[in-house]
């Protein structure tokens, strides 16, 4: 169990910034057809928000890749434990993370669906906390840049399986 702390975005914010990602992604795209990739399970939620703030044709699939597990460091290894439905070459691929954090995820995860010869990959992350950022990493789309390095649960978040389904992103309280 742990215990909230300090909320930092409420589920009325979470609302509107998804709807501005969700604009501009659209204008972005207009024309081409997007394949959102959501990073399971921690991405699911703002997924299925952020689809349906998108005013083109969609299409969607999922990828599960190792986590930290029950602890909160990254270990640098990231293994991929369910791989694509669907073939990406030639496709715009959108990738939609929860979080970023020390970036080494989405760096292997952007090299490894490079080498499928997709028309394009973008990153698209609710929340960066560049405090622990071990790489340099391109975002081309974000939710909300978090300062300092508290570990985050809610809007998908998880802390050991617990907090996923808060519709607010708080602190966990240390
Ligand atoms: P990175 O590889 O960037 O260090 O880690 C990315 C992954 O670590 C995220 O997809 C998320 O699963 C997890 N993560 C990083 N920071 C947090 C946090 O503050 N709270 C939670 N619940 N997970 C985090």
């Amino acid at each position: 169990m742990f215990e909230i702390g300090s909320v930092l975005f409420s589920a009325r914010q979470i609302q509107s910034r998804v709807r501005e990602l969700g604009e501009e992604i659209s204008r972005d795209y207009a024309g081409k057809e997007l394949l959102m990739v959501g990073i399971l399970k921690g991405a699911a939620m703002f997924m299925m928000d952020l689809a349906r703030e998108i005013h083109i044709p969609v299409q969607m699939d999922f990828m599960s890749l190792s986590s930290y597990g029950a602890a909160t460091e990254s270990t640098g290894t990231v293994q991929t434990r369910r791989d694509l439905d669907a073939d990406i070459s030639n496709r715009h691929v959108l990738v939609v993370e929860d979080i970023v954090d020390t970036g080494l995820t989405l760096n292997y995860l952007k090299q490894s669906l490079q080498l499928r010869q997709p028309a394009s990959v973008k990153i698209c992350a609710f929340l960066d906390k560049p405090a622990r950022r071990k790489l340099e990493l391109e975002i081309e789309y974000k939710g909300y840049v978090v300062e300092g390095d508290d570990f985050l649960v809610g809007y998908g978040l998880d802390m050991a399986e617990e907090g996923r389904a808060l519709p607010y992103i708080a602190a966990v309280r240390r």
